[in-house]
């Protein structure tokens, strides 16, 4: 694929001219030397434009479509997959493998979600069929089922350049339930975003669709982004990234004369609580485990376990004493951007500064743009009362929390934020006795682990992958991974008393999709 380093507006390619911005390669410390563009207004207007004009198409187009043209992106990622895993490497400083792998989890997630959009039981299609003789007044017919919204603006992240970027997770769900996508490209992967672009907008002149069908936009710094999510022609927003800048777009889209969801992911702190039982059956095993964990791909996982709750004793002291060698002899690894690497390097600096917490390993890191493990540990009670040994270190940095007893373990639960993630490490004899701390680790997280780890998220259609402000920010209402994700691009609608010619096929007297629907309050 010749690469050009311009935008893709519908099926044309944006002009020179905006701000010039380069790719980074982390592993060498290099810029990179292919040019990209910056969105005009005019760029941005159009894109929209010509979003807002597909939206009826696409509301209208058949699940079988969707998954035809979910298909088609899939099978040009997997031609392209050798020279998009190296450029993705190249770009991110993550290995070939993880790039090669991501995109083929990337392919079975666009295949999954367009199975999903075309079985059509996410629309969650109800039929309250009319009573005109009850007493003492007549039920009306009411149908309902979920619409799709129209143009999604999906800003994709850094640390996933398949699986949550140009034709990731929030894409992918998007086309799945119906609407049209434009993509803010990040620019830390700016030419593997313009590969998978042009591979997108291929697949839509494929399948006959209409140009507006998806866009790219490329910006040096925030202004397409904020431009995007306050134009009045988007109505929903997929956001994948930093607290700060998931924030800052929900709280200009809240402020729109029109607000519109904004589903931004936000990464979290996982915790991580590992009972006396647990090590007592198995330290080493742990050890090894948290450890692959947390150090996984430099610690860049919104998943990443950041902190460990135990309770002081013997075995914890022994615990710490085989987990502290293996996080001092991790190999150091290059960061996805300097950007993300300064912020590590800053907020491991600040964290060993506050009074009562202290470090307790920390590996070599002394390769331009890399980092290794820099682990702390505090007290509770210290935990307790400063709120910034919440706040999440983006990078292979946990603090282990040490409880003196249940008692002070429930109240560190208490006071944790909302996370993606809660695990539990117990035996099969002391799990009995945890139902108060699950209870609270239930209000704090979308998804609760038993004896396992946070990291590697299986993309299915019972998976969780949001929860609690500020995990998500729609307060853990709904997951971006996994076919649930598809309900977030839509919205309800109930036709009352309707002609059966006028209902949407989805809600028709004969079921010609033969969906699962409920009818009279029974599932048929
Ligand atoms: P980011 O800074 O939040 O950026 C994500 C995307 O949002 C980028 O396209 C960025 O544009 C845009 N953006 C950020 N703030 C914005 C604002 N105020 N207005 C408009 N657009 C804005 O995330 P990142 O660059 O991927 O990584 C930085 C930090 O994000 C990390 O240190 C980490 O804490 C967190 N992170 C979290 C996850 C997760 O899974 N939740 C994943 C990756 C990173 P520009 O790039 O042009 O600035």
């Amino acid at each position: 694929m010749e690469l050009r380093g311009l935008s893709l507006i519908g099926a044309e390619l944006g002009q020179k001219g905006g701000a010039v911005f380069h790719g980074f390669n982390p592993a060498s410390g290099q810029a990179l030397a292919r040019e990209f563009h910056s969105a005009s207004r005019a760029e941005i207007d159009r894109a929209v434009a010509l979003a807002a004009e597909a939206a009826p198409i696409w509301a209208k187009l058949s699940g079988a479509k969707r998954r035809i043209f979910l298909g088609a992106i899939a099978g040009k990622l997997e031609r392209d997959a050798p020279g998009l895993a190296e450029l993705a490497s190249s770009e991110t400083g993550l290995p070939v493998a993880r790039c090669s792998g991501e995109i083929g989890r990337t392919c079975g997630q666009l295949r999954l979600y367009g199975l999903a959009g075309e079985r059509g039981d996410w629309l969650d299609a109800r039929i309250e069929t009319a009573a005109p003789d009850r007493k003492p007044l007549p039920k009306p017919d009411h149908r309902s089922m979920l619409r799709p919204l129209g143009p999604v603006v999906v800003f994709g992240s850094s640390n996933f350049p398949f699986a949550y970027s140009v034709a990731g997770g929030d894409t992918a769900s998007a086309f799945a339930a119906g609407c049209p996508v434009i993509v803010k490209a990040h620019p830390a992967h700016p030419g593997t975003g313009e590969w998978v672009g042009r591979l997108v907008a291929e697949a839509v002149a494929d399948c006959g669709l209409p140009a507006g069908s998806f866009s790219l936009l490329f910006d040096a710094g925030f202004e397409t982004g904020q431009a995007l999510v306050k134009h009045p022609g988007v109505k929903a927003v997929g956001f994948t990234g930093s607290l700060s800048g998931g924030r800052a777009l929900t709280d200009l889209a809240a402020a729109r004369p029109e607000p519109i969801p904004v589903y931004a992911e936000m990464g979290s702190v996982n915790p991580v609580f590992i009972l006396p039982g647990a090590l007592a059956e198995r330290s080493a095993a742990v050890a090894e485990g948290l450890h692959g964990s947390a150090t996984a791909g430099v610690g860049q996982f919104c998943t990443n376990p950041g902190v460990i709750v135990l309770q002081k004793s013997p075995a914890a002291e022994q615990f710490l004493q085989t987990l502290i060698p293996k996080l001092e002899a991790t190999a150091q690894g290059p960061m996805l951007t300097a950007g993300i690497r300064k912020n590590f390097m800053t907020r491991t600096a600040a964290r060993g500064k506050i009074a009562g917490v202290r470090r307790i390993a920390e590996a070599k890191a002394d390769a331009a743009g890399s980092a290794a493990p820099v682990w702390f540990e505090t007290e509770a009670a210290v935990f307790e009362r400063t709120p910034a040994l919440s706040e999440e270190i983006f990078g292979p940095s946990s603090l282990v929390v040490e409880c003196r007893d249940p008692a002070e373990m429930l109240e560190v639960a208490r006071h944790l934020e909302g996370s993606l993630t809660a695990t539990v490490h117990a035996s099969e004899s002391e799990l009995k006795g945890q139902s108060a701390l699950i209870e609270i680790l239930a209000e704090k997280a979308g998804r609760l682990i038993l004896n396992g780890y946070p990291t590697g998220l299986e993309v299915s259609s019972a998976i969780v992958h949001g929860g609690p402000y500020p995990s998500t920010s729609d307060g853990g209402r709904s997951t971006s991974v996994g076919t649930r994700a598809l309900t977030r691009w839509a919205r309800l609608i109930c036709y009352q008393n309707f002609a059966d010619s006028l209902l949407p096929p989805e809600l028709q007297e004969a079921n010609p999709q033969r969906l699962r629907r409920m009818v009279n309050g029974e599932y048929v």
